[in-house]
């Protein structure tokens, strides 16, 4: 039976993700997760959740999460009606992916960028071109303008991390915004790491640049990887477009609340950004002191060029880690294969990082 598939899904590959191992004294900094426990409103909501004198667990959520979106637009300041949120930023990827194309539709990004885009692409029926960072891994816009052009119909979307995965990268605004006015489609910036960066095209999406829609996510800054919920912000009639493809009830009640509570407590989301921002400072300098060469990041993860730059040693380095139950990236990809990428944890979990990189490298 397998043979009736079609060739789309029995030809892809699916997205590999950072290996997942949950042994506690396992150092688990190959996914990018956050390593502090969510608000304390997480649990306090969910708490809630859990007694049946307050909750009707046998009635269905809320169809839009309709909450949610609201405490997303105010408190970030976005405007009404202009938030979708999903199971994940993976989901809203994948609804935009669906909703923005036809099968057959081509779509531009840079190389490499977040590795799940070539995978919904393949699963929707998209073709993409896909343009080379620049040789100091910055984003060639005029390169991406020109695919888009040169492509056998004209691409109808350009899709990319803002910062950049795995490079850590942030642009700045002046190109940024150039593209997105030069660009005659729709622009995707996957926000999931900007709570880490300096800055967020959020509040200009489907506002100030109506082709612009930002994605993001709860996994990172919000500490929610567990529970799955993201979001896109775009113009209010894209939103209502987008609305009628995505599943019925795609967010559980845990999910609503949880994140609700969260995005509520802005306090502990600042507090937790300058943490990771401070033991980033520390891992980049622990690493540069140690021979690699550090890609500046705008990010919670570093990507380092390792001391010989080479391959071999990269790969060598992954392994013995991991032989000290501490998982870190290492990708095959020819533009950073002589590169590791490293999560920022807690101060002391990099100091552990560093004592082990001591010993692998002595
Ligand atoms: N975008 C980028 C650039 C990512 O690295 C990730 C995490 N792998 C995601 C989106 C997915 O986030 P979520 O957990 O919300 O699906």
């Amino acid at each position: 039976m397998l043979e009736q598939l079609p060739e789309r899904v029995r030809g892809m590959h699916g997205y590999v993700p950072g290996l997942q191992k949950n042994d506690s004294s396992i150092l688990k900094l190959n996914s990018n997760e956050n390593p502090y426990r969510p608000s304390r409103a997480v649990f306090e909501a969910l708490q809630n959740l859990a007694d049946p004198e307050k909750t009707a667990l046998e009635k269905y959520p809320s169809p839009r999460s309709h909450e949610l979106r609201g405490a997303i637009e105010t408190t970030l300041g976005l405007s009404p009606d202009s938030v979708l949120a999903g199971n994940g930023s993976d989901e809203i990827l994948a609804i935009l992916f669906r909703g923005l194309m036809d099968p057959g539709d081509t779509f531009v990004m840079p190389d490499p960028t977040y590795s799940l885009y070539p995978v919904l692409a393949r699963a929707a029926g998209l073709n993409f071109r896909s343009v080379p960072l620049k040789d100091d891994f910055h984003i060639d816009f005029e390169g991406l303008l020109k695919a888009s052009r040169e492509s056998t119909s004209p691409a109808r979307v350009a899709i990319m991390a803002m910062p950049n995965a795995p490079t850590g990268l942030d642009e700045s605004a002046e190109d940024l915004e150039r593209f997105i006015q030069t660009f005659p489609g729709w622009v995707i910036l996957d926000e999931a790491y900007s709570p880490f960066a300096e800055k967020s095209f959020m509040t200009l999406a489907g506002n100030r640049y109506a082709n612009l829609i930002c994605t993001s996510t709860f996994s990172k800054a919000w500490s929610l990887a567990g529970l799955r919920i993201g979001w896109m912000v775009a113009h209010p009639e894209l939103i209502q477009q987008m609305d009628k493809i995505r599943d019925s009830y795609n967010l559980s009640r845990a999910a609503q609340v949880a994140a609700r509570a969260a995005i509520l407590d802005v306090s502990w989301q600042t507090d937790n950004a300058n943490r990771i921002k401070t033991s980033r400072e520390k891992l980049i300098q622990g690493l540069t002191a140690r021979g690699f060469r550090c890609i500046p990041s705008s990010t919670n993860f570093v990507l380092a060029r390792v001391p010989a730059g080479s391959p071999e040693q990269a790969a060598r380095i992954q392994e013995e880690m991991e032989k000290r139950n501490i998982l870190i990236r290492y990708f095959s990809h020819p533009r950073v294969r002589e590169y590791l990428r490293i999560s920022v944890g807690t101060d002391e979990q990099m100091d552990r990082v560093l004592a082990s990189l001591d010993e692998i490298l002595d």
